[in-house]
């Protein structure tokens, strides 16, 4: 790489800091008052009637039934609607479609078929099918070839593209193999499917596994737990925690078997993905020291993708830990086509299995807004309808909390402030650019 002099460097971020100041002052001239028919509080389980939403500067600047709307504001007009805070996928893999045929589990055709460079642009239209269907959080947990979700993350930040906010993971960490069951060439040469994994199987490797997702740019530490009948210790997962809470990321582990929860629980980890090795014990282990849930609940209804036998566990799994208070996140790992659906119409079947835990309304939505954005990270920032956060809600038909399904309709998508659908139909124009406009040291 280039190295630009010193003066220049200055000199062009001098210029890149002007231009945000122009980009802010254009944009800060612009108000948008959206009139809300219903406006949902999950947080509170509530429903006002009448609100009014002004944004500015892609943040939310006044909310209530008696706001005045200042001349020459654009109104969007959402009365015979009701708007809430995005949605959150908190375990997804935008840049994974794997092939049912032949390979249906097994993943390594994917990864040897498709380079990273086209799984990218398979991210980018996921993520924007993901956003249509009203999630404007996306954590990505890994198996994105080489940090393809990074660079997702990276172009929707800078502007190039329209899409949810991802907090990717970059390469999944893992003991030899990962989840995969290499051939010695694979795993010992490296030649065909890596770097898919990051093999760490000492302290030093995991360390070094640790910084290198960092250093590229991860938002969240993932790691196998138990992806081999070895798997990893519970002092071994204290180290990667330790490791990544100096880079300031929080870590997921992929769980698999119940000692595996039993230790990623014990060592103190942020999030556990998948619901196989939960127990009645370790959802009340969960729920007294705050350690979230993302339990990839698939739903019966799309077929194929799991058992009757495995999903009544699931259901059943599910109740238990929503009787237990364990901190449930709405999850999907949803990383495959499904004929006739979006990305997006994918992630909203889950609740199919919410429905069928009994799982009420209201802690369904909880789980797809408030505490996805705090398993994400952003609660500060973004999610909340609220004075200050940046921007973001959706509006639907109907009413949530009294028919969940009413999330299958979304009708309306604001993103930073900016419209990308309406009337039920993508507008993403605001959201294309020949260049960075937000800056190239956007991240
Ligand atoms: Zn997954």
């Amino acid at each position: 790489m280039k190295m630009i002099p010193r003066p220049n460097r200055a000199r062009a971020l001098m210029c890149a800091l002007l231009l945000q100041l122009v980009v802010s002052a254009v944009a800060s001239a612009q108000v948008t008052a959206i009139r809300a028919g219903r406006l949902v509080d999950p947080d509170a389980g509530t429903v006002a009637t009448n609100q009014v939403i002004l944004v500015e500067k892609g943040k939310f600047t006044a909310i209530g039934p008696n706001v005045a709307i200042p001349a020459g504001a654009e109104v969007i007009d959402l009365s015979a609607l009701t708007v809430l805070p995005g949605l959150v996928d908190a375990h997804n893999h935008l840049a994974l479609t794997y092939k049912e045929v032949p390979e249906r589990n097994t993943y390594y055709f994917t990864y040897m078929l498709d380079p990273t460079p086209l799984r990218a642009i398979q991210a980018v239209s996921n993520g924007i099918q993901m956003l249509a269907a009203g999630f404007t959080i996306v954590r990505d947990m890994g198996n994105n070839g080489n940090y393809a979700d990074v660079a997702l993350r990276t172009a929707i930040e800078q502007g190039w593209v329209p899409g949810p906010t991802i907090i990717p993971s970059g390469l999944i960490i893992g003991g030899m193999g990962g989840q995969f069951s290499p051939t010695p060439e694979m795993a010992i040469d490296h030649k065909i499917v890596y770097p898919e994994y990051l093999d760490a199987d000492t302290p030093d490797e995991i360390v070094k596994a640790v910084r290198q997702n960092a250093l590229f740019g991860a938002r969240v530490i993932k790691i196998c737990v138990d992806c081999k009948p070895w798997g990893y210790t519970t002092d071994e997962i204290r180290l990667v925690i330790r490791e990544a809470a100096k880079a300031g990321l929080k870590v997921e582990g992929h769980v698999q078997t119940i000692d595996g929860g039993k230790r990623a629980v014990e060592a103190g980890i942020w999030s556990i993905a998948h619901d196989n090795g939960m127990t009645d014990e370790l959802h009340k282990q969960m729920a007294a020291k705050g350690v979230w849930r993302a339990g990839t609940e698939t739903p019966i209804s799309l077929t194929g993708h799991t058992t009757q036998q495995r999903y009544d566990k699931t259901v059943a799994m599910l109740r238990n830990a929503w009787e237990n208070k364990t901190p449930l996140t709405f999850s999907t790992d949803a990383d495959y086509y499904v004929p006739g659906k979006t990305r997006g119409e994918v992630a909203i079947e889950f609740i199919e299995t919410w429905k069928a835990a009994r799982i009420p309304n209201a802690d369904i939505l909880r789980a797809m807004t408030t505490s996805g954005y705090k398993v994400s990270e952003l609660e500060a920032t973004r999610g909340p309808i609220r004075v200050g956060m940046i921007a973001d809600l959706i509006a639907v038909t109907g009413n949530p909390i009294e028919r969940i399904d009413a999330l299958r309709d979304v009708r309306f998508v604001l993103k930073n402030g900016m419209v990308f659908k309406k009337d039920g139909v993508m507008l993403p124009s605001a959201f294309f650019h020949g260049g960075p406009v937000n800056g190239w040291n956007v991240r």
